[in-house]
This record gives structure tokens, sequence and C-alpha cells, in this order.
């Protein structure tokens, strides 16, 4: 019962506190710029606190054995900054993978081998949270804690965001399913916070259609009755399936109209639906500010929004730490080229070679360094890669310091298909196992490739060897869409939304094909199609067979 008055308190204490967009933008800008001042000060104590006087801390097992005290990491944070000293101690062995973060893997350094869990790295100093789960079918998900302090930190990110894109008190409104989703709800609670809360809520997923257990459902009723309370109601959440991106256009022409602009926030790929349906009934979006998330903004995806005359702004964040970077009004080199929100995050590359993919890649190793962040990261992968390099821009971000960019992201830990993580773990299970046991042949007779076509929106195709025989496809699919359901089958898991959604997208396909080899000749159960591999089974003509059929079918499909 604490628990909830802690939240419902912390809620009120949140929604009381609400600026007018005018102050929010005014501190803002004097916020920011007094945290990249202080910025090795706040990662010092942070460290110092968090991990050193912390006894339960994972990294002191990694740090211990290397004899590195908390002098140390000073002398060098204050002689090479943060970003050298993070190097340093990744070369030190200072580091922790995806998979070690959440205990896929044990961590095994020179003389040291331990395991971890998640809630290892949970940040000790919160106070009032309430807590989300990550975007991926994992069964049991990853639980983040979210700080209403925090959420009023970020809120402050939006401004300096909307401001940059001239939409300050432009109409905005979301486009995410409703449960069990962070970005949803986190984003109604910020912009409201900030003074101009989304006037549409729009959900891909109807709320009756997903199993969310009472305490899930009710803490957001929660959100919306206290906030009612308290003078600024939410949106409610409306269902639009992605077939009727159409409603969501007309809901940006008419703002348009009105307003001369508008912001929606979503998914690229449901972006690219909205523009696609607004090109289709022939209504004018242009103008329309496109904050994406959630997936990579990849070129095709841009030029589809733009080709409508809409701007696609993409917004970078990862569940343990929040958004962390997001993109500006001037050119850039990426497609989704991303200002480092610097302050809150450092950022360093390591290379690692990819289990199950066959690649080797820049992965990025995070850092938090203020005690409002959901998890204490030092150095911790997340399952993302990509550029980064400092760059000055003209833009409100550059104008006030973030000065560091991000670009050309990707995810080697799971596969993204409208916003919809599904982990690695989950899908070489399946293809290496559970096909091959069911419908005959090898592991390596089956594999999942990710491509985009021509218009940006993601494919996923599930090649099966000729050399397994005649097959029922449509139960090869049922039979995988069944498991990934399953795999989700916890009360907030993203599986549940996520297979709605990929159903609505007949976003998975099975094509009768041989799997595709890395360059070493190995056959693994995922391959990045690359546009060189096209013309490997391109050209035989393969029938393609999709995954279209009522949801009630796959859970009798599941349940037998
Ligand atoms: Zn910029």
């Amino acid at each position: 019962m604490r628990k909830y008055l802690r939240f419902v308190n912390g809620l009120r204490r949140f929604s009381k506190a609400r600026l007018k967009s005018e102050e929010a933008i005014v501190f803002a800008r004097q916020h920011v710029r007094k945290r990249i001042a202080n910025r090795e000060q706040n990662f010092l104590n942070l460290v110092h606190k968090g991990v050193f006087q912390n006894q339960d801390s994972p990294y002191l097992k990694l740090l211990r054995p290397k004899k590195i005290g908390f002098d140390d990491l000073q002398a060098w944070v204050l002689k090479n900054g943060i970003e050298t000293t993070l190097h340093l101690l990744e070369t030190e062995g200072i580091y922790f993978t995806v998979d070690e973060f959440k205990g896929k893997t044990p961590v095994k350094r020179k003389g040291v081998a331990f395991s971890c869990c998640e809630g290892m790295f949970d940040n000790p100093f919160l106070s009032f949270v309430y807590e989300v789960r990550s975007g991926a079918t994992r069964s049991v998900g990853t639980r983040i804690r979210i700080d209403f302090d925090y959420l009023h930190e970020r809120s402050l990110y939006d401004a300096l965001l909307l401001d940059t894109h001239g939409c300050l008190n432009a109409p905005i409104a979301n486009w995410f399913p409703v449960f069990p989703e962070a970005p949803g709800i986190n984003s109604s609670l910020r912009f409201a916070h900030i003074g101009n809360p989304v006037r549409c809520w729009f959900s891909q997923v109807a709320e009756d259609r997903l199993r969310v257990n009472w305490e899930k459902r009710w803490g957001i009723k929660l959100i919306f009755l206290v906030s009612d309370w308290c003078g600024t109601p939410l949106a409610e959440p409306e269902y639009v399936p992605l077939n009727d991106a159409d409603k969501v256009a007309r809901w940006a022409a008419g703002a348009l109209k009105e307003h001369g602009t508008c912001v929606i926030y979503t998914f690229p790929a449901s972006a690219v639906r909205v523009c696609i349906a607004a090109a289709e009934a022939n209504l004018n979006i242009k103008g329309a500010k496109f904050l994406v998330t959630g997936e990579p903004l990849t070129p095709q995806k841009k030029n589809e929004i733009e080709a409508v005359g809409a701007v696609a702004i993409p917004v970078y964040g990862i569940s343990e730490a929040g958004v962390i970077a997001a993109g500006c009004n001037q050119p850039h080199r990426t497609t989704d080229c991303c200002h480092l929100y610097k302050d809150t995050t450092a950022v360093i590359t390591q290379r690692y070679n990819v289990p199950h993919w066959g690649i080797s890649v820049d992965s990025y190793l995070f850092t938090s360094l203020l005690y409002e962040s959901p998890k204490l990261l030092l150095n911790v992968g997340m399952g993302d890669y990509g550029d980064i390099r400092s760059e000055s821009c003209s833009c409100g971000l550059g104008q006030i310091g973030l000065d560091t960019v991000l670009g050309n992201i990707r995810s080697y830990e799971k596969l993204t298909g409208e916003g919809v993580t599904f982990v690695d773990t989950d899908f070489v299970r399946i293809i290496e196992k559970t096909l091959p046991e069911e419908f005959g042949g090898k592991s390596t007779d089956y594999q999942l490739i990710e491509e985009e076509d021509a218009k940006g929106l993601p494919h996923l195709l599930l090649l099966v060897s000729p050399r397994v025989g005649s097959i029922d496809e449509r139960s090869a699919l049922d039979t995988f869409m069944g498991l990934l359901k399953r795999g989700g089958d916890s009360p907030e898991s993203w599986g549940q939304s996520g297979t709605e959604m990929w159903m609505q997208s007949r976003i998975l396909e099975i094509v009768r094909e041989e799997p595709i080899p890395t360059a070493s000749g190995k056959i693994l159960p995922f391959h990045l199609l690359k546009p060189a591999d096209h013309h490997v089974w391109r050209n035989q003509n393969a029938e393609r067979v999709p995954y279209a059929i009522p949801i009630t079918e796959t859970e009798e499909t599941a349940a037998e």
C-alpha cells in the first residue's frame, strides 16, 4: 500500500510542478548548459557514491582485481576527460556486454568470473518510481524503474527538441501502443509537464486484445485519474490499427490547416504508413514533424516521409537510460544523425563480434552521468552500434553545447519491425530447434532475414531451404508466430503487442530459398540482408507466403 501512496504522491507532485512552455524552454536551456559545464563532477559524484561506496555494485568486481580506486579514476577524468577514461577502463576489462548485463552469458575477465542480473544495475538513488518494461519478448522482460524526478528532467530535453524544430507549442499526437511500452505513457506525461499535452494518443493495438495484469492496468488508469485531478488531463488512447494510418494523416492535415504546424511521435515505419496514407487520400501534410523512435530511421524511410513534404526527426533512446539523443533541423551526413544529450550519458564504442550474426561492429558502450538515470551504467553495451563523432552545429541543440553526434545507429541484438523488438534468444531457439523438429530438416535449413522494401517498410523473411521438402508454409508461419507470442506470455510482455502489430502489417513472410551463408561460409540463424545479397535468391522468383491470419487462430495453434 505504501508503494501506491508513494506512487500517487510522486505523480501529484510531478503534475503540480508542470511548467508553461515558455518557462520550460528558458529553464531547459539554463539547466542543460549547467549540467554540461558540471559533467565531469557529476560523473565523479555518481561513480563515487553509486560504485565505490556501494558494496553490491557489479563494477567493483571488475575494478578491484585491477586495483583501480576512485582516486585513480578521478585523476584520469580531471586529466583526460570522461571519454578517454572510459576507453582506458574498457581496455582494462571494465565493461559489460549486453549479454553479460542481461545475465545471458557469464562475465569472464582475467582471473575473474561471475554472472550478473539486471537488478544489480538498478540505480539505488531513485525515490518515486513506477515500472515499465523494455520493448522485448523476453518472457521475464526488463523491468525499468521510472522516477518522476527523472521524467521532469527528461521533459526539459523535449522542450529543447520541440523548440529546435520551431514547434514548442505545436499540437502533438502520439501513435504508440497503449501497453506495455514506455514511449506512449512517458511522452504523454513529459509533454504535459512542459505545457503542451498531446492532443491525441492513437494506439496501434486495442487495449482489450491484450492480457495485462491488474496492477499494470490500474497503474495506467491511476496515472490518468491523478493527472485529471491535478488539472492536466491526458489524452485517452484511441485504437488506430496500422492499416488505418489515414486517420492519423487526417489529424495531421487538420492540425496543419488550423495551426500551421504539428508533431506526430511514433515509430519510423508507422510514420511511413501515415505518409503513404496521406498521399493516397490526397491529404496535405506538408510541414508535419515526425518524431520517430524505436527503430532505425533508414534512408528509405526518411525519403518516404520527405516525399510528402513532412520532416523526419530521429529520437534515440534506450530503455535503460531513456531518450539520450535526437536529431536537429540542420543537414547532416547520416539520415539518423542525433545530437547526444552528453550531459546525461557518455558513449564510447567497442569492437564487438556479434554471436549469431557473423558480423563485427562498433558497439556502443553507455555510461550514466546523472543520479536520475533508471540504471547505473558504466561502459555497458545495449545491443546497438553506430558512429560517434564531435561536430559543431548551428542548431538549437548545438548552440547549447551538445556537440557529439551519433549516426547510422542499428541494433545487433534484436530485430526491429514497427518499433517491435524481438530478442535473438527467442529466435535462435525457434529457428534452430523448434522449426526443424516440427517441419524437418536441420537447424541450418532455416534462417530469418530482415529487409526493407522500396517504401521503407520492414519485412522479415523466414527462409526455408527447399531441401526440407514440401511443408505447410502457413502452418510453419503459425508455429513461428505462436511461439513468439507464447515466448511473450508474461502479461506485460511486448510479445503480445508485437505479434498483434506484425499481423496487422503482414511483416513476416516465408520464402522457400536456401539460407544465405556468411562470407566465411557459415549459416547463421540471422542474416542481415545487404543490397549485394539480393541477386543470391531474388531472381529465382521464389513464392512468398505472407503471414496474415486472424490472431485467434494463432492462439489455438499455440495452445495445441
Ligand atoms: Zn544540429
